[in-house]
């Protein structure tokens, strides 16, 4: 019997030796919270967004939870987001004391359906937060009309679009909010962490303030407290993590596009029509490919855990879904929200199914899960 072939998980971080000593020199320095790596880090990030103002936190979550602060969106507003994301997306709103509002999914790219967001609008929608889910943008030409119209704000959800661009823009070069994640699994990750692309110096620095206890430099003893902040600072051990990662954000971009199209080159043309399951969108130009999803056909109840399973006991390969509908946990549920409200995303919560995709697989690797996923559906 030739030996297993070692697990491959769907995903893995990169940290290489010059990143390792970076975090060394920080924790030799005597100085280990926010300071100069954090200020560098974010220097370069807004240099990359073309100048916008980028501030630094230490989750993608409290970022979105700045950015809706910063707004001004509270109790009694309406935020329009969508039920297949991480939960984070939604529990900011819940988390701001405004009301989350969930629109249907595009059953092809699998993002928010910007119809569906228009259908849900009433006179206390305040803000939209799309999800670049996979790192697929949603059509930002329609996402920012639809906002101009109606007069909203939107917090893009990029945390999975970091080198992600919209029709050679890059994706934190334009808009009004946008918010990205660097947690671990995360196309550059600080282990933990986000950053927030804002409009001008006076959101970055209200942002500045919720991120550390409303503290602000101003009054009698040159400190001043006036909004309710929180401690969400990232530190520069963290943000040396951030800088090395982000010295190979262009090549981790272009060899998970050269993955995601030997993907599809190793599917072939016949697989959809052979195992009636789906892949995602073909998209190279625009996505960073942060996931690579496919759809299973439909078995009934435990289709996808049974997969899960084989892939994982037959054939070494580590999967993941991204994500359950939000909409029925069950805070969500214990809010009025049920079964059948969204369709589509509740048969794709239900069957998405994530593969193997990182900086450090090989083609090889690709060929691997593709092997089993076709051994499991078609037999
Ligand atoms: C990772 C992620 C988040 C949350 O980011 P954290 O850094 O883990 O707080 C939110 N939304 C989406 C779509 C994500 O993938």
């Amino acid at each position: 019997m030739s030996p297993a072939l070692p697990f491959l998980p769907f995903s893995k971080p990169s940290i290489d030796e010059a990143t390792i000593a970076a975090v060394g020199e920080v924790l030799r320095s005597g100085w280990i919270t926010s300071g100069p790596k954090v200020q560098a880090f974010e220097a370069q990030l807004s240099e990359y967004f073309g100048g916008r103002p980028v501030r630094t936190f230490n989750s993608g979550t409290c970022t979105m939870e700045i950015a809706l602060r910063v707004a001004g969106i509270g109790p009694g507003d309406e935020v329009i987001t969508t039920s297949i994301s991480w939960v984070a997306t939604a529990n900011v709103i819940i988390e701001v004391g405004a009301t989350p509002v969930f629109a249907d999914i595009d059953p092809v790219t699998r993002n928010i359906d910007l119809d569906k967001v228009e259908a849900a609008i009433t006179p206390r929608t305040k803000a939209i937060i799309p999800v670049f889910l996979s790192g697929l943008p949603v059509d930002m030409d329609r996402l920012y009309a639809i906002a101009k119209k109606h007069n909203l704000r939107v917090v893009e959800d990029a945390a999975q679009a970091f080198g992600s661009s919209w029709n050679g823009k890059r994706i934190g070069s334009f808009g009004d909010f946008v918010s990205f994640s660097f947690q671990a699994n995360k196309n550059l990750t600080t282990g933990e962490g986000g950053c927030l692309v804002l409009n001008n110096a006076d959101e970055a620095r209200l942002a500045e303030r919720y991120r550390l206890q409303g503290v602000s430099r101003s009054g009698v003893d040159g400190i001043d407290v006036d909004v309710l902040g929180g401690k969400y600072n990232m530190t520069d051990i963290t943000a040396a993590i951030g800088l090395g990662q982000f010295a190979h954000i262009e090549a981790v971009t272009a060899h998970r596009r050269a993955l995601a199209r030997h993907y599809f080159a190793r599917f072939g043309d016949q697989f959809e029509a052979q195992t009636g399951a789906q892949l995602p969108l073909a998209d190279f130009d625009n996505s960073n490919w942060h996931l690579f999803q496919i759809i299973l056909p439909d078995k009934g109840p435990g289709t996808r855990a049974e997969f899960m399973r084989r892939m994982a006991e037959e054939f070494n390969v580590g999967t993941g879904f991204h994500y359950a509908p939000i909409h029925l946990f069950t805070l969500y549920r214990e809010r009025g929200f049920t079964e059948g409200m969204f369709p589509v995303s509740e048969k794709i919560g239900r069957l998405t199914v994530t593969l193997p995709m990182f900086y450090a697989m090989t083609t090889a690797d690709v060929e691997r899960a593709v092997a089993a996923v076709k051994a499991i559906l078609t037999k």
